[in-house]
């Protein structure tokens, strides 16, 4: 594999396989070692267009760990502000030599497009509404860790799932290795292209929640929303917000993620977001281990 773009396109071998590594990368992370040299002779680059906190500090705690050159481009005082193309700025970075290029970019494709563009592998950190493949990995890793298997586990997904690519990469990624998923959010916050996949869908929450072995709560991506999609914050909350009343149908040893940054009062009341069953934390932690492990994979030869 040359790039990690999305779920939808990668073999489910692949992903096992990632899984696989993830492993032994945690070890090395929990054993306090943090360092190895699998990268010692690669040069890495982050390139994040929009925000973010979880996703662009552990690439480059997992670059830096696994000993690789690190550079991060700040979009906003690059040559990007001078006008310079998404492709004239990849093959800049080519002709740096760069070995690896981690990508967040807000235009759904765009990662697709840098990779078939430029000779550094490519992996996606999120584009647009598209997909965010390692945050759904990290997601699948915490699930496995505490189950053992993704099959047959009952996944509820809740909120907002049309401008979400954390749940377009699980909705592949899940179903992929025999999770039952449904998805649960509003009309208007429900795409319509759901029929190519394997989920149910409902909008009715407490239905999707009731007996789930695992939930996962959605921040509203306002940044992507037309207006008057929801009716107001505070009905949102009651009908798809993760509380205790809600919660309270799922499965009594049942997982809560959320893959952050959660807005507590939105989409997860406080009282969940830090229960004894919340992973949210964990999933952060694991976030560093599976990055190591598509980096080390990435660059292997
Ligand atoms: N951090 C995730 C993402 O970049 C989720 C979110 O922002 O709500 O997609």
């Amino acid at each position: 594999m040359k790039d990690l773009l999305g779920l939808r396109e990668i073999e489910t071998a692949e992903i096992e396989n990632i899984l696989a590594t993830t492993a032994e990368m945690k070890k090395i992370l929990t054993q306090n070692v943090k360092k190895t040299n699998h990268l010692s002779n690669k040069s890495v680059v982050t390139l994040f267009y929009e925000n973010s906190t979880r996703t662009k500090t552990s690439f480059e705690m997992a670059a830096k760990f696994m000993g690789a050159s690190l550079s991060s481009i700040a979009v906003a005082q690059s040559s990007v502000q001078k006008g310079e193309t998404l492709i004239d700025t990849g093959k800049t970075l080519d002709a740096l030599l760069t070995d690896v290029v981690i990508m967040r970019h807000n235009i759904s494709g765009a990662a697709h497009f840098l990779a078939r563009n430029i000779k550094a592998s490519v992996i996606n950190g999120g584009d647009g509404m598209n997909e965010h493949p390692t945050q759904a990995l990290l997601d699948i890793f915490t699930v496995k860790e505490q189950k053992a298997s993704l099959k047959g586990l009952k996944v509820a997904i809740i909120g907002d799932i049309k401008h979400s690519r954390v749940a377009r990469s699980n909705i592949w990624g899940m179903t992929k290795l025999g999770a039952d998923v449904t998805v649960a959010a509003p009309y208007t916050l429900l795409p319509k292209d759901l029929d190519k996949t394997k989920v149910r869908v409902t909008t009715d929450a407490d239905d999707a929640v009731k007996n789930a072995d695992v939930v996962m709560g959605l921040r509203l991506q306002l940044e992507r929303m037309q207006s008057g999609l929801i009716p107001s914050i505070g009905e949102y909350n009651e009908l798809y917000g993760l509380n205790e009343k809600r919660l309270s149908l799922a499965k009594d040893d049942a997982m809560i993620l959320h893959p952050g940054p959660i807005n507590r009062g939105v989409e997860i009341n406080s009282g969940i977001a830090d229960a004894e069953n919340s992973f949210i934390e964990r999933q952060v932690t694991n976030g560093v281990a599976v990055r190591m492990a598509v980096l080390f994979l990435l660059t292997r030869s």
